[in-house]
This record gives structure tokens, C-alpha cells and sequence, in this order.
């Protein structure tokens, strides 16, 4: 790739070097030490194609100048398929070139046609400010390229739409801006020629259902200028990537899978942190997640165990970066939190001044929240190599290609396999041998993990899920597409066949659609409001009070975990002290102050039900399907001492609760049957929650959905119920459909989580069958061989009732 050929910073030392010294610092070695296991992915070998013959030779030397002399087998299939008119997707490694697999057709009928246009979707602006960069480097006469997103200047926009022949933006804007306003648009779309929509990966549940519905208006606008463009997607390795794109296009889609890029072998290290001698600094910096990741499960998901004894995943990182880049070796390291990514970087340039003065200067972190300008700084500075260390929160918000790195750290497993090489696969540049580390949290997922390889190495990545058909994401469309212009009976084949009729007929019911002779309309002032992301709402300003200078943003959802009053709110390694949380504006004053504490916000979930829809009375077990309030309050907060972990106070807060009006579909079991099935009452949490996960991560298999879409409680006593219950809700407001699906196919679903959990070969439990890596309560407790029992009362007792 192009940028990380600019990557010229001295080597380090050899991964198995690196990892030598890495060791060293634990006295590791020795049996028992914190490398459990080392996986060798080999080298692979590139395999080059010939230009295809209808390459221009203009385009070959703008590529020659970007250092490709040949291109790779793969960049070739697809850009064949492309250009020949199907719909493909290229789905492999990261650093593997794909943007060459749509840059070279899409360009070469830019030449060929001298009127032709290219619209350019990338998930974040960052990605489409650098693809811009790529293809402006590359110097094409005429194509004009230009992004169009939020931050375009007016001035500059109907320019762009009537002269840039190749459009980068994100679906956000296709969404508010480009498609709302069409006819701004009609020159651009009466020549569009391709679509390419890159790591279309990222356009998974809801959202990526939403997505797909963007990507069906654009299609039907193009088609009003008698378009047809072509589509070509590019997304990281994931399992059925050719069905995913199709769902997402509402096209058949073919994939290219192979990967014949060249890399160097990765060296990929198991690590866990060691156990520490009963002390102090074993409850040294750590805390929960942003709250975004987790499941309220029941009781207090911000409660840190003051018994942990292993050796923090944030303080074994932030020393494992310290010693790579003390080693010469350009270093990333991934953390969950957004906080924990500046916790890391913070310590990591503490212990490297302390060994060489300024030498911390080389360490950076880098996350969502930043402001642009800093993030391009940034970006910059570790091209250029003066940066060699950078503690970031997820792939997808690095803006640039950062391939070119000699090492990967990742504190904690990222959720999926398909993350873990996503991360994974940012290390190695130019085929050179890189090192990847995954540091276990310690949760017993993590711990899981480290001690079974064969859980992370042998087997396939996960597939994407998205489903279009969601009835609470085809309305909102349907009202977006009708607005854009009258929807006909044509254009529901578009939108879903049958499921799509049926959601008109639903929105002429409900007044949001008016039936005419020529079609459907929407007849209401303004547009419909629908979100993509379900963010819910503007991002919170964080402000110093002196100056007025905007230091970032934090999402609504995690503000009131981050900058509420009294909380230490870190930036770049300043320390800056929140004043107040004005939630009417949107914004935190803050001072800079640098405490020897840090802070931890505690919080409650409750969930209460609001309406039963449909139930089944099944003697003792009940199973239910209605609309639920999850609320969701920050009480209180913790002052820790930095270094010791010692809790200095906690102390109340003040802020509204947040409620969450959702579909949820739930059991209950009579204590009395669940005694008889031999659950001792004091069991009866864990097995319930154990249960809970189970179910949760089993609905993907039968209803389409992510498991991140989906958040569950399981109580063994719960006000509403009264009776031990367990609950998994749709984590969008409103609903999303999941919970719908489930209560509608529950035996089998319930059967088939039954299985999962009996007939996994574990003993306790594993991420396989009960563990949750998104628990909020740190999969705890959790009763495995009590879990079956619960579902075998339920399984039986809605057997008896249906009378199969
Ligand atoms: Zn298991
Ligand atoms: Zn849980």
C-alpha cells in the first residue's frame, strides 16, 4: 500500500527478538510465564497477475508511480468481474491492496468515458479523506475526485455535484443530503458508473440493515436517469462475504477470496499477564468498559473486584508498548475503552521519560473524540516515524492505512475473531515478519482463550449479519424513499417483495404513508427523521472553561460514565477535571488539573415491563413478548489513587436516569420447578445468567441479528414477574425485530441454546457455549451444567403446552 511504503523508520529487532525482550521484563521464560502460546501464521509468497488488457497504459504508470509494477492475482479477478459489469466483492487481509481492485476499473471507464461518475462510500470521513488522497496521488486527468460529506463547505458543493466524476462519502450523507436532495444530483447520477462501497464489513445490524436500505434508494434514483450502476465492495475477511454483499446491495454479488498478496509471517503471541503477589498494585488502574459494549446483567456492572490478582491488561500493555518502542519497533496497541487507550499511553510515556527523558514525546494515543485536525496530526507524525507508539481504540477509526507496523498489541479480545486479524493484520509492512500480542484481560473469556489457541486459530472468521427485511428498519426507509419520490408497486420488489408490501400497507394504517392512484406517498412537512447509527443524539462538547477551547466529544450514551461532574477526563495525556455536565447543551467544562486519582463511575440497570403483547401460560413456565423500559442511571462515582488503586471515596451524583423503551422477549420459571430440576436457590443467578448469554449469543443463528444488537438481564427475582426471569431486549429504541423473531421461534431457539451449552466439551463454561464477551458484570456468575437445567424445565414445559 502506498503510505506504508513512506514508512521508513529504522527496523526493530526481529519479532522473535521482540518477544524475547518482551519476556525478559517479566522474568518470564520459565514455565507458567505469560506467553501461553505462540502461533505462526507462515509467510506467504505474492502471487502477481498481468495488467488485464483493458487497463490504459495512462492508468498502469499512475500506478507504476505509486510503486505498483504488477498487480496481485486477486486486485486482478475483481477488477475483471468489475469491469465487465458484475457486482463483486473483494474480501480479504488487511494490506492486501483492494483499493487497486476498484481504483483500476472504476478509473479506466472514468477514461474511457469521458461523462461517466464514481460514487465512493466509505463507513467514516476519515477513510474517505484518505481514499481521496489516494486517488487524487494518482493524478487522473479529468475525474476531478472530491469528498462531499458534513464537513464540505457550501461554497464548494454544487461544484462537486455538477464536475467531480468520482464522489467520496458515507452513507451517512448519501442518506441526509446526496439522496434527499436528488435532483441537486441528476447530471452525477444520470452517469453513474460504479458504486463502490468500501469495508463494507462495518454495515452489520442495524445499522447495516439501514445501510442496505440507502444503497436500495440510490440504486432506485439511479435508476430513474436509467442507471444500473455497478457495485464493488471491499471488506475485511469475513465468513460468506458474497451473501452478506448481496443482502446489503440487494444484488447477486460474487466474491473474491484469495488473497495472493505477499506478507511476512506473523508471530502471534498468546499473553497473560502474571499473577502478583497480594498486594495494592494488583487493583492498580483498571475499570469497566464504556458502557456502550456491555449488557446490563443483573446487579451492578461497574463494580471492579478489588481481589483481582493477576497484573492489569492496561498496565501489561502500556509496558509492553513502552519496551517495543524503547526497542525501535513501531507499535500499535489496541484497547477496548476510549479511556483505557489514554490510560495506556499515558503510562506507557511515564515509564519511557523515566528511562530516557523525552522519549515518552514518541507516544500517542488515538481515538474517537478526537477533533480532525489532531487526528491528521497524528496520523502524520507516525508516518513520518517520529511517532512510534499509538495507543487506539478500534481499526475502524484509523484514518490512514496505518499497515506499516512491526507490532500489534491488543488489550483484550476484541469480541471476534474477525476483529482479532482485522487488528491483528495492521502489523507487518512490505512483507517484513511482524509480532502480534493478545494480552488477556482478566475475565474468564480472555482467560478462556489464551489457554485454548485452537479457539482463536482453527476455525473461520464470523460472517456479517444484517437484515433488511426488519420490519423496524424498512418502515423508517420506506417513508425516507417515498419522501425522495412516490414509491410504485415496482419499487417494493426493490425494497423486499413481501416484507415490504406488508410495511406499506402498515404506514398507510398508520398515516405515514397516503395512498394514491400513482402510488405511495409521503405527505407531510419535512422529511422523515431517521437515524443510521441510533446514536441518539448530538455529541457532548467537552470545553475548557478558561480558554473556550474545544478539546473533543464524547458520544451522549457514555457521557454521563465519562465527564460527569468531578471526573477525571483525560486528552492526549493532559489531565483535565470535569466542572459541570450541561446536558441542555451538550457540553462538559473542564479545567486542566492533574489529581493523583483517578475515577470511576458506578451505575444501575433496571428493567421494568411496560406492556405484555403475547404470552404462552405454560404451568410453570411462562414466556412473553411485550415492550420493556430499560433504565439505565450513573449514581455515584469512586476517586482511586493512581498507582495504588487505594479507594479514596465514592461519591453521589446527580444526573437523570436514561431509559430505553424497547421489545424484549422473556421466560419465567417457578422456583419450585426449578428446585425439582435440582437448581439449589443459591444457584439460581448464575444459572439464569448463564442462560441469558447463551440465548443471546445463539439468536444470530435463528433470527438474522448481531450480538451486539441484543442486551439481556436475568434476575432471579424480579418485581414485574415475580419469579426468576431472564429477558433479552432489542438494544435500539423502539425495537429492532430481534426480540419478535425470537419469541415467535422460541422452543427452537431455546432448544438450540440448550444444546450449545450441553454439548460443549468444556467443564465450567467457555466464550463457546456460557460467556459473554460483551458481560457487564465480567461473566460473573455463571452456572453452566445449572443453565441446561433451566432450559430443559422451559423446553419441557412448552412441549407439554403445544403438545409436541
Ligand atoms: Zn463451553
Ligand atoms: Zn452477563
Amino acid at each position: 500500500m502506498t503510505s506504508a511504503a513512506t514508512v521508513t523508520a529504522a527496523p526493530g529487532p526481529e519479532p522473535a527478538e521482540l518477544l524475547r525482550r518482551l519476556r525478559a521484563r517479566t522474568g518470564g521464560g520459565a514455565a507458567g510465564g505469560p506467553v501461553t502460546h505462540v502461533e505462526r501464521v507462515p509467510a506467504r509468497a505474492g502471487t502477481t497477475a498481468p495488467w488485464p488488457r483493458w487497463a490504459p497504459e495512462e492508468l498502469r504508470a499512475a500506478f507504476a508511480r505509486r510503486g505498483v509494477i504488477a498487480p496481485w492475482q486477486h486486485q486482478v479477478a475483481a477488477a475483471d468481474l468489475a469491469y465487465a459489469g458484475r457486482h463483486v466483492v473483494l474480501a480479504t487481509g488487511t494490506a492486501s491492496g483492494k483499493s487497486l481492485g476498484y481504483q483500476l476499473p472504476a478509473l479506466a471507464t472514468l477514461l474511457a468515458d469521458p461523462r461517466a461518475t464514481v460514487l465512493y462510500l466509505a463507513p467514516t470521513k476519515a477513510l474517505a479523506a484518505d481514499q481521496l488522497r489516494a486517488v487524487a496521488e494518482l493524478g487522473v486527468e479529468g475525474v476531478r475526485p472530491a469528498s462531499y460529506d458534513g464537513d464540505t463547505p457550501r461554497a464548494e458543493r454544487e461544484w462537486i455535484r455538477q464536475h467531480s466524476r468520482f464522489v467520496l462519502t458515507n452513507p451517512d450523507m448519501l442518506h441526509h443530503g446526496i439522496l434527499p436532495g436528488h435532483a441537486g444530483w441528476s447530471t452525477f447520477l444520470r452517469r453513474l458508473a460504479y458504486v463502490i462501497v468500501d469495508e463494507c464489513h462495518t454495515y452489520r445490524g442495524v445499522f447495516g440493515s439501514h445501510v442496505a436500505h440507502v444503497l436500495r434508494r440510490l440504486r432506485r434514483q439511479a435508476a430513474r436517469h436509467r442507471r444500473t450502476p455497478v457495485f464493488v465492495l471491499a471488506s475485511a475477511t469475513s465468513g460468506d462475504p458474497a451473501e452478506a454483499a448481496a443482502r446489503l446491495t440487494g444484488l447477486p454479488v460474487e466474491a473474491v477470496v484469495e488473497d495472493t498478496s505477499p506478507r511476512g509471517g506473523l508471530t502471534f503471541a498468546l499473553w497473560e499477564p502474571p499473577l502478583l503477589p497480594p498486594s495494592p498494585e494488583a487493583t492498580a488502574i483498571d475499570f469497566p468498559d464504556d458502557p456502550g459494549g456491555t449488557e446490563p446483567a443483573a446487579g451492578d456492572h461497574g463494580a471492579v473486584e478489588l481481589a483481582t490478582v493477576r497484573r492489569s491488561a492496561l498496565r501489561e500493555t502500556a509496558d509492553l508498548l513502552s519496551d517495543a518502542v524503547a526497542a525501535g519497533t513501531r507499535t500499535l496497541a489496541f484497547v477496548r475503552s476510549r479511556r483505557g487507550a489514554e490510560v495506556v499511553a499515558t503510562m506507557a510515556r511515564r515509564s519511557l521519560d523515566e528511562a530516557v527523558p523525552g522519549l515518552g514525546a514518541r507516544v500517542a494515543a488515538y481515538r474517537a473524540g478526537y477533533l480532525r485536525e489532531e487526528r491528521r496530526t497524528l496520523e502524520r507524525s507516525l508516518l513520518s516515524g517520529e511517532l512510534l507508539g499509538l495507543a487506539s481504540t478500534n481499526a475502524l477509526e484509523l484514518g490512514v492505512d496505518l499497515a506499516g507496523l512491526d507490532a500489534v498489541l491488543m488489550c483484550g479480545y476484541p469480541g471476534t475473531r474477525a476483529s482479532l486479524w482485522q487488528q491483528a493484520g495492521r502489523a507487518g509492512r512490505s512483507g517484513r515478519e511482524a509480532l502480534a500480542v493478545l494480552v488477556a484481560r482478566d475475565d474468564p473469556l480472555d482467560t478462556y482463550l489464551v489457554h485454548h489457541p485452537e479457539a482463536l486459530f482453527g476455525r473461520p472468521v464470523e460472517a456479517t449479519v444484517l437484515d433488511p427485511t426488519n420490519p423496524y428498519v424498512l418502515g423508517p426507509q420506506l417513508c425516507c424513499a417515498a419522501a425522495e419520490a412516490p414509491l410504485t408497486p415496482a419499487d417494493l420488489d426493490l425494497f423486499g417483495g413481501p416484507a415490504a408490501v406488508a410495511a406499506v400497507e402498515a404506514l398507510v394504517t398508520s398515516g405515514a404513508l397516503r395512498r394514491r392512484p400513482t402510488g405511495w406517498y409521503w405527505t407531510h412537512s419535512g422529511r422523515p427523521e431517521v437515524d443510521l447509527r441510533g446514536t441518539g443524539g448530538a455529541p457532548v462538547c467537552v470545553v475548557e472553561s478558561s480558554t473556550g477551547r474545544l478539546l473533543g466529544t464524547v458520544d451522549p450514551e457514555s457521557s454521563h460514565f465519562q465527564v460527569h461532574p468531578g471526573a477525571v477526563y483525560l486528552h492526549q495525556g493532559v489531565s483535565y477535571v470535569v466542572d459541570e455536565l450541561d446536558l441542555e447543551d451538550a457540553c462538559a467544562l473542564v479545567h486542566a488539573e492533574e489529581p493523583d486519582w483517578t475515577t470511576h463511575a458506578r451505575d444501575v440497570t433496571s428493567l421494568s415491563v411496560a406492556s405484555v403483547r403475547s404470552y404462552v401460560d405454560a404451568g410453570p413456565v411462562g414466556l412473553f413478548l411485550g415492550e420493556v423500559d430499560v433504565t439505565n442511571q450513573v449514581v455515584s462515582y469512586q476517586r482511586r489513587r493512581i498507582g495504588s488503586g487505594e479507594v479514596l471515596d465514592t461519591r453521589p451524583l446527580d444526573l437523570p436516569t436514561r431509559e430505553l423503551r424497547t421489545v424484549a422477549v422473556w421466560f419465567t420459571v417457578s422456583p419450585q420447578a426449578l428446585a425439582a430440576a435440582g437448581v439449589e436457590p443459591a444457584d439460581v443467578p448464575g444459572a439464569l445468567h448463564a442462560a441469558e448469554h447463551a440465548a443471546i449469543g445463539l439468536l444470530p443463528l435463528v433470527a438474522t441479528c448481531d450480538r451486539w444488537d441484543i442486551g439481556g438481564l436475568s434476575t432471579a427475582a424480579h418485581a414485574d414477574t415475580e419469579a426468576p426471569t431472564v429477558f433479552v431486549y432489542d438494544g435500539h429504541p423502539g425495537g429492532a425485530g430481534f426480540a419478535e423473531r425470537a419469541y415467535g421461534i422460541a422452543a427452537s431457539w431455546l432448544q438450540a441454546t440448550r444444546d450449545a451449552i450441553a454439548e460443549c466439551g468444556c467443564e465450567t463454561g467457555c466464550p463457546s457455549c456460557v460467556q459473554s464477551p460483551k458481560c457487564g458484570n465480567g461473566n460473573n456468575p455463571l452456572g453452566k451444567n445449572d443453565a441446561v437445567k433451566v432450559l430443559d424445565v422451559v423446553l419441557a414445559a412448552l412441549r407439554e403446552k403445544t403438545g409436541s
